[in-house]
């Protein structure tokens, strides 16, 4: 019996006449001109269309016979699944939570952490704890924190320890860093295989200094920026990042223009991501400052609009529209966005494991321990190992389950108390933008 694809994703492309057609499940993407928008809406509505359009459509997978579909869909799944598990994991480690920075929107700041140190013991549990749980896997670790670059000489030998046991463990290192002590971490960074550092510049000058600065006040910028060439002259690759809101989301086109002009985005060491400020853990004293998820997006592509240099620095990927733009094909269905259990995990310095970054530090969500004993919560872990759009049911009868992948477990759980829920993405609207960005969407 043939039908719509249950995964067809359309609708108009901004600012244009055309609009455009995805299918994920079988990798078909098109620009349809108003004529042929007609068309399909009318064929949806059950009315008479050109054989030929009609025909166009089942050769390329928007009209499907059912059965067919629900084989590829479990294909697909267990194609899905069986790369997953060849995939890298991701160890996250916070050796403290502290921080030297105060920075004005800091989610970690309400925490009440444990006061104790790390020591070479519970490193050495750590490595021991990967090395059985994850022989035969391909690993890397990041350090994450607070502010693991503290500059005290006790970190400064805990960290040089740690950072020779990965080397011997062949595990290659990135580093999550405010980046305001990169300078007198450099001799150490020397000790490990780094894979990349994160440093966080959320504009120049003084927008970021009124955002980042040091706890009991005091400028973070220039230190940060010499960090960062300090860095990439050493071949530490940077990825840099940009906590963006109302307040700083205006000042991108100067923090592009200053990567510009510092030589750094034709760098090949050199990338750069934007993380959208938001309510994760407890509420923002300003959260009218916040963007939604698209509300940023549409901002961005107003900016890259008028300043199209921001390209140079940033090019976002409004959902699967930049990969399609630049492989002239769709990506993989991603049947779960959510890699927490499966390829990621986080570890701290208490000896507690947990599920991933958004959930690292929160008691109530430790999932067993590595130190001083193995403890491990099975029924936890396998909650999580479960979640994706086959096991939410709101996501079963989506069409843009393959390319939203049921969003992140702890915002959804955040949301609804249940982690096996929805974390929706505006895919139809990122789209609807993407393609106005990277497409020649003029009416044919
Ligand atoms: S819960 Fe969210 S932050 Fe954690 S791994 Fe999943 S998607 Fe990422
Ligand atoms: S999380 Fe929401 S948008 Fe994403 S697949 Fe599930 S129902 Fe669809």
């Amino acid at each position: 019996m043939y039908n719509f694809s249950k995964h067809n994703i359309f609708s108009r492309i901004k600012e244009s006449e055309n609009s455009f057609l995805v299918n994920l499940l079988n990798g078909s993407a098109d620009i349809l001109d108003p004529a042929e928008a007609d068309y399909f809406v009318k064929l949806m509505q059950g009315a008479e269309v050109p054989e030929t359009f009609s025909n166009m459509l089942i050769e390329k997978g928007y009209i499907v016979d059912v059965d067919e579909e629900k084989r590829l869909y479990r294909n697909k799944y267990l194609e899905f699944i069986d790369n997953r598990d060849e995939e890298e994991v991701q160890l996250f480690f916070v050796p403290n939570y502290s921080c030297n920075f105060a920075c004005n929107y800091c989610y970690q700041d309400k925490y009440n952490y444990p006061r104790e140190l790390l020591t070479k013991d519970i490193i050495d549990s750590f490595f021991y704890y990967v090395s059985i749980e994850f022989a035969g896997r391909k690993s890397y670790i990041t350090i994450f924190g607070g502010e693991p670059l503290q500059n005290s000489p006790y970190q400064r030998e805990m960290l040089s320890y740690f950072l020779q046991k990965a080397r011997k463990a062949e595990l290659e290192i990135c580093l999550v860093t405010n980046g305001f002590t990169l300078l007198e971490y450099i001799d150490i960074l020397k000790l490990a295989d780094i894979r990349e550092i994160q440093v966080t510049l959320d504009g120049v000058g003084e927008t970021h200094d009124s955002r980042r600065f040091l706890k009991g006040g005091g400028a973070t910028f220039e230190k940060i920026v010499d960090g960062i060439d300090a860095c990439l002259s050493r071949n530490f690759p940077v990825n840099l990042r940009m906590v963006a809101d109302m307040d700083n989301i205006d000042s991108l086109p100067e923090l592009a223009k200053f990567a510009i002009d510092k030589g750094w985005t034709v760098n090949p060491g050199f990338k750069t991501q934007l993380g959208r400020n938001y309510e994760l853990h407890h509420c923002q004293s300003v959260s009218e400052k916040l963007f939604s998820r698209i509300s940023l997006y549409e901002h961005i592509y107003e900016l890259t609009k008028k300043h199209p240099h921001i390209l140079e620095f940033y090019k976002p990927a409004y959902s699967v529209s930049k990969f399609l733009a630049e492989n002239s094909s769709l990506p993989d269905p991603l049947f779960d966005a959510c890699p927490a259990c499966k390829t990621e995990w986080a570890f701290d310095y208490t000896g507690t494991i947990y599920s991933c970054t958004a959930t690292v530090g929160k008691a109530d969500e430790s999932l067993g321990s590595f130190y001083p004993e193995v403890v491990k919560n099975t029924e936890l872990i396998e909650e999580w190992e479960r979640r994706d759009v086959t096991e939410i049911s709101a996501c079963k009868s989506c069409n843009l389950q393959l390319a939203c992948g049921g969003g992140c477990g702890s915002v959804a759980k955040n949301i609804s108390g249940n982690i096996c829920s929805t974390d929706c993405r505006p895919v139809t609207e990122l789209l609807e933008i993407g393609f106005a960005s990277f497409f020649n969407t003029e009416t044919k």
